[in-house]
């Protein structure tokens, strides 16, 4: 796995000096759902400080087991409102926020706790009925609805684009997620940060480096394919 994590690190370094960006503006979250608390802590030994889970059980027993790990993890599945409580216990980051109801009860789980909860807004880019996000044109006004609770921290946007197997054709996504971000700065959204951008996956990550990525989440490249 070692040399798999190089390889990736590797690459991420080419694909932003390739677009004249700092290779430390960019975090590799390596995605570990499905697999077991000993591939973790061995990505962990080969330099890995950030993971992504998917699922609030799965991730419950594993942060259980690896609680006192120096260890940043964010959520990338879909939450269920009635799963909040459980999110915000154990997430730095929840990147997949896509409407006021979720965000409000985050915000009131996060109250509870005396937390301040860092988010990402998930956008539905490619506006695919099968994909959670909001829709680009929505995303403005959910920023400004969530940017008003007090127990949230926006720090920028997540997407899942629409699948093709040519990586090169998914960039007109991450470059449209982009420029969403960047049209919303321009409103000057009182205490909010859009510096973060999460996109890209084991098959295109560099794409997304290219159009700006801080986020790569990549699972399969590190841990091999999922059952
Ligand atoms: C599973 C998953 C990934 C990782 O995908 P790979 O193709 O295995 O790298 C990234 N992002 C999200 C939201 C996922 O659910």
């Amino acid at each position: 796995m070692k040399n798999r994590i190089e390889e990736i690190q590797n690459r991420i370094k080419t694909a932003a000096l390739r677009s004249s960006r700092r290779p430390e503006e960019i975090t590799l979250v390596a995605v570990s759902k499905t697999k077991p608390v000993e591939d973790i802590i061995e990505a962990i030994n080969s330099g890995i400080n950030v993971i992504g889970e998917n699922y609030i059980q799965e991730a419950r027993e594993k942060y259980e087991q690896l609680k006192d790990s120096d260890l940043s993890w964010h959520f990338i599945g879909h939450l269920q409102s009635n799963k909040a409580k459980y999110a915000v216990k154990i997430f730095d980051l929840i990147q997949t926020v896509d409407s006021l109801k979720l965000a409000r009860e985050i915000d009131k789980q996060a109250k509870k706790i005396n937390k301040i909860q860092d988010i990402l807004v998930q956008v539905n880019i490619g506006e695919e009925a099968s994909k959670s996000g909001t829709s680009s044109e929505k995303t403005l006004n959910l920023i400004k609805e969530i940017s008003l609770l007090e127990n949230i921290a926006i720090k920028g946007l997540m997407t899942i684009p629409p699948y093709y197997d040519e990586p090169d054709k998914v960039g007109p996504f991450f470059k449209a997620l982009r420029d969403l971000r960047d049209n919303i700065i321009r409103e000057n959204i009182p205490g909010i940060d859009l510096n973060g951008l999460s996109m890209g996956m084991s098959g295109d990550f560099e794409v997304a480096i290219e159009n700006g990525a801080t986020l790569v989440r990549v699972g399969t490249a590190i841990f091999g394919e999922r059952n």
